[in-house]
């Protein structure tokens, strides 16, 4: 499958199209960005890992029965995928507290929760990505009732599948950002990434982070946490 015009270029991949209509090569970047694009670096090898790490997980959830845009894996950095029309809701499930959550609602990092929680917001750069609920998404029609019930009934599904997999590596999955998308006749699939840039990674054990909080947060040992919850995910796949 050849690479055709390049389609868009985001802050962490690039997008090209193929020969195929209903197929797209997806090329992750080693740039990295936080606080809606105002803080920029590089992360060297994170493209490398974070197609890895997302094929990984998306061909683990496929064999579970969560469908998903994945194809095929092309070169270290590059992936065929499914074309998706892209439902403009970034869904969010919880299971410890962190991050935005203990800062809107004034609570410490940490605190595990007896229900995982789930938030959307709208996926829109220009207006930072607003938290919106379901009554809102509807009224923006950016999603049918029928579409956001799958979409969460996916997401719940795809955190207990996540959650116990890293157990095994010894990781805690604290929280993450899914996307979902239609294909042409209208199959709601998850899309985009799972990987340390979507996810909050801790280790089991010292708590210590292996995301990226590391480089949001300037804790230094970016390159490194990458490399270790790589290493943690294929040991144990
Ligand atoms: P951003 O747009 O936030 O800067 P990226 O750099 O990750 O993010 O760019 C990838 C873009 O491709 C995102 O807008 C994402 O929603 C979109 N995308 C991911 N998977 C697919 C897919 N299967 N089909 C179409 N678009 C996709
Ligand atoms: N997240 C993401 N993209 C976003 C916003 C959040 O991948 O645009 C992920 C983030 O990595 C974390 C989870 O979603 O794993 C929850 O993020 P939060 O709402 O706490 O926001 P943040 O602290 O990143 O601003």
């Amino acid at each position: 499958m050849e690479k055709k015009e390049q389609l868009y270029e985001g802050k962490a991949k690039k997008v090209f199209a193929t020969d195929d209509p209903e197929l797209l090569i997806v090329d992750y970047k080693d740039d990295a960005t936080a606080f809606n694009g105002l803080k920029k670096g590089t992360i060297v090898g994170k493209g490398v890992i974070n197609n890895q790490m997302s094929n990984r997980l998306m061909a683990k959830l496929e064999r579970c029965g969560i469908p998903t845009h994945f194809v095929k894996e092309l070169s270290p950095r590059e992936t065929l995928v499914k074309k998706v029309s892209i439902v403009p809701l970034e869904v969010i499930i919880r299971n410890i507290s962190a991050g935005s959550f203990s800062k809107r609602y004034g609570v410490e990092e940490g605190i595990v929760f007896d229900q995982p929680t789930i938030e959307f917001s709208y996926k829109n750069d220009a207006l930072g990505d607003p938290l919106l609920n379901t009554r809102h998404a509807l009224a923006l029609k950016l999603a049918t009732p029928e579409e956001i019930n799958t979409i969460e009934k996916y997401s719940f599904r795809i955190n207990e599948i996540l959650k116990d997999f890293w157990k095994t590596c010894g990781v805690t999955l604290v929280d993450f950002k899914l996307e979902f998308g239609r294909l042409s006749d209208g199959t709601i699939v998850l899309a985009d990434e799972i990987s340390p840039d979507t996810c909050r990674l801790w280790d089991a054990k010292t708590g210590e982070k292996l995301d990226k909080d590391r480089f949001r947060r300037d804790l230094g040992g970016v390159e490194e946490a990458y490399a270790e919850i790589m290493g943690r995910l294929e040991a144990h796949l």
